[in-house]
């Protein structure tokens, strides 16, 4: 059966935006979800077509490739890590599954939380995901923030067993306490046993008879909490951090949930990034180009003084060796590039003219188009290409 168009699948068009596609495959994710569908095929195969087509429409390179070549540039060897065939629901999950998290409110139980269908025994809280905005030097040093997030934790009263008292559960008669059971199946390779989640407690063991009454049973609660993340140096909008076992306190007893942190940056009042490089743009009166001069530039540590060497041309790039953002794996730091920008006055007085109009007959006043600075132009031609 021949593909559909990914962009087809998920209902965008073709110059999608991220946004637009992250919103898209959540809908048709949340529409075909497992859960909403029970045992309905056609369903779980509008699923995983969704998955499939977001896994490529969500990355810029795989993106693409696809709008290059389609569905032909997708598979075998140059795929480079392409698994989009043949991916299982769990697989779907374990890949995407952040992105359900949204939907149940800020830490509600979303889907990807606390699921039951896999053979997973313990519960998972799900996890939480929250912004932290920083400034080039916090990003330069790396920084702690300390954030205040509203979650799940385990009830105090019961433990986060759910239960009023040691003796308010029962060990689970279906599956003994084992928290799963076993089906053996007659296959043409011989018995199969598979192991399932016990539909009984849903794989706690046990079952709460007496419930407590703080958290009527689920073994958590709301509650406000102060996290303290440690960001490291070089991170950059769009990362996104994870701090295992901060996100929402699973059900009765379980694995709490992830902390996601997504990284957003602002603006600096004057320097721009360049993935680790940090640009600026040095406006000199024309006087001082001419004659030399000392200038102080913004860094990310501060100021710092630095020669211009009288002849300067528009255009030249002073490189600050080793003054940019450090990288975010701790190896190595990148420049800051300071352009130089030649401000001509707008306005003269009657002097200032004539001075100029006699400066103007001398012959170091004509234009050298050999000592002319090309760096500016090779650099931001890579924008262009
Ligand atoms: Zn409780
Ligand atoms: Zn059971």
């Amino acid at each position: 059966m021949a593909k559909r168009d990914y962009y087809e699948i998920l209902g965008v068009q073709k110059g999608a935006t991220e946004a637009e596609i992250k919103k898209a495959y959540r809908q048709q994710a949340l529409k075909y979800h497992p859960d909403k569908n029970p045992d309905n095929k056609e369903a779980e195969e509008k699923f995983k077509e969704a998955a499939e087509a977001y896994e490529v429409l969500s990355d810029s390179q795989k993106r693409a490739r696809y709008d290059r070549y389609g569905h032909a540039g997708m598979g075998g060897a140059s795929g480079g890590g392409y698994s989009g065939h043949g991916m299982t629901v769990e697989d779907i999950f374990n890949q995407f599954g952040d992105i359900f998290g949204d939907f149940g409110g800020f830490g509600g139980f979303g889907f990807g939380g606390s699921r039951s269908r896999s053979s997973r025994r313990v519960n998972k809280g799900s996890n939480l995901r929250v912004k932290v905005s920083l400034t080039l030097e916090e990003i330069a040093n790396g920084v702690e923030k300390k954030i205040k997030v509203s979650k799940y934790v385990a009830c105090k009263t019961c433990n986060g067993s759910g239960a009023r008292g040691s003796d308010g559960y029962v060990t689970c008669s279906t599956c003994g306490g084992a928290g799963q059971v076993t089906r053996v199946t007659n296959t043409l390779l011989g018995q199969m046993q598979t192991a399932s989640v016990c539909p009984q407690c849903n794989g706690d063991g046990k079952i709460v008879k007496d419930r407590c009454v703080d958290c009527h049973g689920e073994g958590i609660v709301k509650d406000e909490e102060v996290i303290s993340i440690n960001i490291p140096a070089g991170v950059g909008e769009g990362m996104q951090l994870s701090v295992t076992g901060k996100g929402n306190a699973a059900r009765r007893g379980g694995v709490n949930g992830d902390l996601l942190v997504l990284i957003e940056e602002k603006k600096h009042p004057e320097l721009v990034r360049d993935g680790n490089d940090l640009l600026y743009y040095l406006n000199l009166s024309f006087p001082k180009a001419a004659l030399g001069t000392t200038v102080e530039i913004p860094t990310v540590d501060g100021k710092v003084k630095i020669r211009i060497e009288p002849g300067t041309q528009p255009g030249k790039i002073l490189r600050l060796r080793g003054k940019g953002l450090p990288e975010v794996n701790g190896y190595g730091r990148g420049d800051l590039l300071a352009t130089v920008n030649v401000w001509i006055p707008k306005k003269l007085t009657k002097e200032e003219q004539k001075q100029l109009e006699k400066m103007d007959e001398s012959e170091n006043f004509v234009p050298d188009p050999d000592s002319m600075e090309r760096g500016f132009f090779e650099r931001i031609r890579s924008y262009f290409e």
